[in-house]
């Protein structure tokens, strides 16, 4: 899964976690967790869908929350882009170190079409929803304008190609290996 994927599921994740613990967010922290398991594209020491994107990466977080609940939306986050965003575009090495085997649905393939349209539908479901209006215009202050032309960018040409060339060829080096 690309940005505007994984960035919608991490807010609908740390949502659900939020509201149900009674526990606040922010959505730049949100996004940033929802991408931190892709910090591997930017390690070279780093395996690609690795360690950052294993259990124990995701039960060291939720360890965490034990001591800072307010954490619990972002292990939230971070565990959506393991468990159900790179799931069911291929899969992950989940049960790094113990296994390097890559378990995963692989039910929209990477890339097809299919993910780009499920991707473009979370990510419209995620700024057009009333309560992230909300929290885009409190965040945002009293002049808040139409997310959707504030997260333009993540469409900008530039920033797409990176991600998905960056992807594919840690995708590629996950296949060869
Ligand atoms: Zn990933």
């Amino acid at each position: 899964m690309y940005v505007p994927g994984h960035i919608a599921l991490g807010y609908f994740a740390a949502s659900l976690t939020g509201r149900a613990t009674g526990t606040r967010k922010r959505l730049l922290y949100v996004w940033f967790f929802s991408m931190l398991p892709d910090v591997d594209l930017l390690l070279p020491f780093l395996d690609h869908r690795g360690a950052t994107h294993s259990l124990a990466a995701a039960l060291a977080l939720a360890a965490l929350t034990f001591y800072r609940r307010d954490l619990l939306p972002y292990a939230a986050a971070y565990a959506s882009h393991i468990l159900v965003g790179d799931l069911v575009t291929g899969g992950s090495r989940l049960l790094w170190p113990l296994s390097d085997r890559v378990m995963g649905l692989d039910l929209l393939g990477q890339p097809s079409l299919t993910e780009a349209a499920v991707e473009i539908l979370l990510f419209a479901a995620m700024i057009r929803s009333p309560r992230f209006k909300k929290e885009w215009a409190k965040e945002r202050g009293n002049n808040a304008i139409d997310p959707a032309m504030n997260l333009s960018w993540l469409s900008f040409p530039p920033t797409s190609s990176m991600s998905f060339s960056l992807h594919t060829s840690g995708l590629e080096c996950m296949r060869q290996k």
